[in-house]
C-alpha cells in the first residue's frame, strides 16, 4: 500500500498544504496521505512557534472532512527537537514499507534536505515525493551531492502553483486581516475564535520569526 507523509509546521495548516497533499495523491496513486505536524524542528530552534496543541488542533480540522486524509501524532509526542529521520524509523518499526511510503515535500523544503538529519538514512526508509513550490522547480543539486543517488529516489509531483505561505498568513492574521479563501474555513474559523496569531509580536525575517 503506497502512503504519503507530509510533514510540516502548519503554522497554520493552509490550502497550498492541502492542494499539495491531493497532487501527491493523485499523482502517485496513495492510498492516503498522513498529516505530520513537527514537533519542536530544529531548523527552526529559537523561532516563537505555536503550540503544538494549536497546531494538532488545526491540522484535525483541516482534514476531518477530507477522505484519505489522516493525522500522525509521531512528533507531537515526543519531547524535545524533532527530527524526521526518527519518525520514519518509528514508522519503518510499525511495518511502513520504505519503497512504498512516500515524505511529499515542496521545492523550498527540498533545497534544504542536504540539511536535514541523516539524509541518507532518510533515503533508505522513504522515497521522496516534491512538487515546485510557486513557481520554483525542485532542484535535486543540494541532496545528490550530500547522498549520491538520491535522485532515484525522487519523484515528481506536477501541481498548479498556489501561492500561500504559512507566514504570511500569520502576518497578515496578526495585522488583523482574515485567513478565509487561504486555508479550510474550519481553520480561518479556529483562527479567529482563539484570536492565535494576536497575542504577540510577529517580526518575520527571512521566513524566520523572532
Ligand atoms: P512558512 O511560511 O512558515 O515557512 P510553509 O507555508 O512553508 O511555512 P510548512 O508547514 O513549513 O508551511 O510546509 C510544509 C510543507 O509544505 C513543506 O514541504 C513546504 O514546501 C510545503 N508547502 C507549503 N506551502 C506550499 C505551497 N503553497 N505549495 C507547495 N508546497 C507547499
Amino acid at each position: 500500500m503506497r502512503r504519503g507523509i507530509l510533514g510540516g509546521t502548519f503554522d497554520p495548516v493552509h490550502n497550498g498544504h492541502l492542494r499539495l497533499a491531493a497532487a501527491a495523491m493523485v499523482a502517485l496513486d496513495l492510498a492516503g496521505v498522513w498529516f505530520l505536524p513537527a514537533g519542536q524542528p530544529w531548523m527552526r530552534r529559537g523561532a516563537l512557534l505555536t503550540s503544538r496543541e494549536e497546531r494538532k488542533k488545526m491540522t484535525e480540522r483541516a482534514i476531518a472532512d477530507k477522505p484519505g486524509f489522516h493525522l500522525l501524532t509521531n512528533e507531537l509526542d515526543r519531547p524535545g527537537d524533532t527530527y524526521t529521520v526518527d519518525t520514519l524509523e518509528e514508522l519503518a518499526c510499525d511495518g511502513w514499507d520504505a519503497d512504498e511510503t512516500y515524505f511529499i515535500l515542496g521545492a523550498d523544503a527540498l533545497a534544504r534536505a542536504h540539511r536535514w538529519k541523516n539524509p541518507r538514512r532518510i533515503l533508505v526508509l522513504a522515497r521522496l515525493a516534491v512538487a515546485p513550490r510557486e513557481g520554483s522547480e525542485p532542484d535535486v543539486s543540494a541532496l545528490e551531492a550530500a547522498v549520491p543517488g538520491a535522485t532515484k529516489r525522487i519523484e515528481a509531483v506536477r501541481m498548479e502553483p498556489v501561492a500561500v505561505s504559512a507566514s504570511a498568513l500569520r502576518a497578515r492574521a496578526a495585522a488583523g486581516g482574515s485567513l478565509r479563501g487561504s486555508v479550510p474555513d474550519a481553520v480561518a474559523d479556529y483562527v479567529e475564535e482563539t484570536e492565535l496569531y494576536r497575542r504577540g509580536i510577529w517580526v518575520e525575517t527571512k521566513g524566520v520569526t523572532e
